[in-house]
């Protein structure tokens, strides 16, 4: 049992508390233990899949009145903090899944649609929730693109979806598609392709539900990483593949809008790197007091030594800002936020994802030597933590941009949807 049981949120209501607690019940009995496994074998963390399907967690963002536990975007981020910090593996994969369902529901509900067009998203949401909460249905997010940059909002996605009689036949290839081979529907992201008359826009961007067993797909490459190896992220080829009519997350354009009216929509993966800052923590907390085999002695003079303590107060610093600012920036979520608001996340997004991989650093430092071996957690998180910063299309290098430029020019409103 982790001294530092550290409540990762200040102030939950009883709902969040309920679901942060059984997140944590999984999580410390059970993924902690397999989480070496799929880290050296590279390897999808099915198991934990059977967990979380099991205690109704595949239905977490799906609204109670469709069977789902009815998560809504601050809750989800905290279980998934909760998840990231005893398996980060589990955490962003899981993420993928539930961010597709929670942008379904909270997003699109808070988004402008015609009556015509927000009855079609219902009845299609509605049939893709059966999925998951009936079959069990797990969901990933392919949308980064080897050949364009259209992952970091810059150009419409390569991928194209054309209409034909009852549905899209799908074309292009995504590359580094985390739970390749092992979910059931890849949410991906593509442009409609409207013809050669017609030029290729982000506004024209679809989300699609593509079921994985459909002729046409194929996974390819190898996934031997640093960091996150259990999310087994390969290329997955689209060719001809034809995706019924009614299979679609959201309407045509409303990622588009999303993505700038709704922008919090992209902090979902920092909790998961923000529970891999607690985990190092605790372990470092663990290590140094002797509540740990191999480590220093319980009451050892380890924890005395004032460089020692330095570098736990460091840490804790570090932990804190990112809690804070974290927990603040989810608390904003939401439609059309105040610019100091979107801001704010962009420094939350930096704060969590670089914030994580330097407390892993600074947790290896102060344990020492021995904890680089593979029997401790610690060199996992280190690896696991590194990949925060990569993560498109907030990655701190872009976020760092838009705050600088933004900050010192007024660019006014964004652009009014058209
Ligand atoms: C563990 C892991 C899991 C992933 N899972 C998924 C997934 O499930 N689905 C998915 O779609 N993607 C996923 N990704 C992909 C991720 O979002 C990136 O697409 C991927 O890391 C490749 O990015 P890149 O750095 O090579 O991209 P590039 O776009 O080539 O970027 C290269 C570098 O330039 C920076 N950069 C890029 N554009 C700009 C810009 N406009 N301004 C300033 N700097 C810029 C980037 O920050 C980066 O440092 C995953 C990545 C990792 C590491």
């Amino acid at each position: 049992m982790p001294l530092e049981l550290g409540r990762l949120h200040p102030d939950p209501t009883p709902k969040q508390r309920e679901l942060v607690l059984r997140a944590r019940a999984l999580g410390q009995e059970k993924f902690a233990h397999r989480a070496e496994k799929y880290d050296r074998e590279g390897s999808f963390p099915f198991e934990n899949y059977d967990d979380l399907r099991a205690e109704g967690f595949l239905g977490l963002t799906i609204p109670e009145s469709y069977g789902g536990l009815g998560a809504d975007f601050e809750t989800y981020c905290m279980v998934s903090a909760e998840l990231g910090r005893w398996c980060g593996t589990t955490a962003l994969t899981f993420n993928m899944h539930a961010a597709t369902l929670l942008w379904s529901n909270q997003m699109a509900d808070d988004m402008p649609m015609t009556d015509e067009k927000r009855k079609t998203h219902e009845k299609r949401r509605a049939m893709l929730y059966e999925k998951v909460i009936r079959d069990g249905s797990i969901f990933a997010q392919p949308f980064s693109e080897p050949n364009t940059a259209a992952a970091a909002g810059k150009s419409p996605f390569g991928t194209t979806a054309k209409r034909t009689d009852g549905g899209w036949i799908v074309n292009g290839v995504k590359h580094f598609a985390s739970l390749s081979g092992a979910a059931n529907y890849y949410g991906l992201l593509c442009t409609e392709d409207q013809g050669p008359d017609v030029e290729q826009s982000p506004k024209d961007t679809m989300y699609l539900a593509v079921p994985a067993d459909s002729d046409g797909v194929t996974i390819s490459g190898e996934w031997d990483v640093l960091g996150m190896r259990g999310t087994v992220s390969k290329t997955i080829t689209f060719k001809d593949v034809f995706v019924p009519e009614d299979f679609m997350v959201l309407p045509t354009g409303l990622y588009y809008h999303g993505a700038r009216y709704w922008p919090h929509m992209f902090t979902t993966l920092c909790p998961t790197y923000l529970g891999l800052s607690q985990a190092a923590f605790d372990f470092t907390m663990n290590y140094l007091t002797g509540n740990i085999e191999g480590g220093p002695p319980k009451g050892g003079e380890a924890r005395l030594s004032p460089a020692k303590q330095m570098s736990i107060a460091e840490m804790r610093v570090k932990l804190e800002q990112s809690k804070a600012l974290f927990y603040r920036v989810i608390k904003e979520a939401r439609y059309k936020p105040e610019k100091a608001d979107r801001l704010r996340a962009y420094c939350s997004q930096i704060t969590v994802m670089e914030g994580a991989n330097d407390i892993c650093r600074l947790a290896i430092r102060t344990c020492g030597g021995r904890t680089i071996f593979k029997k401790y957690p610690l060199e996992r998180y280190y690896r696991d933590s590194r990949c925060g910063s990569l993560m498109l299309p907030w990655t701190p290098e872009i976020c760092m941009e838009r705050l600088g430029r933004e900050s010192v020019q007024d660019p006014g409103e964004v652009e009014p949807l058209d």
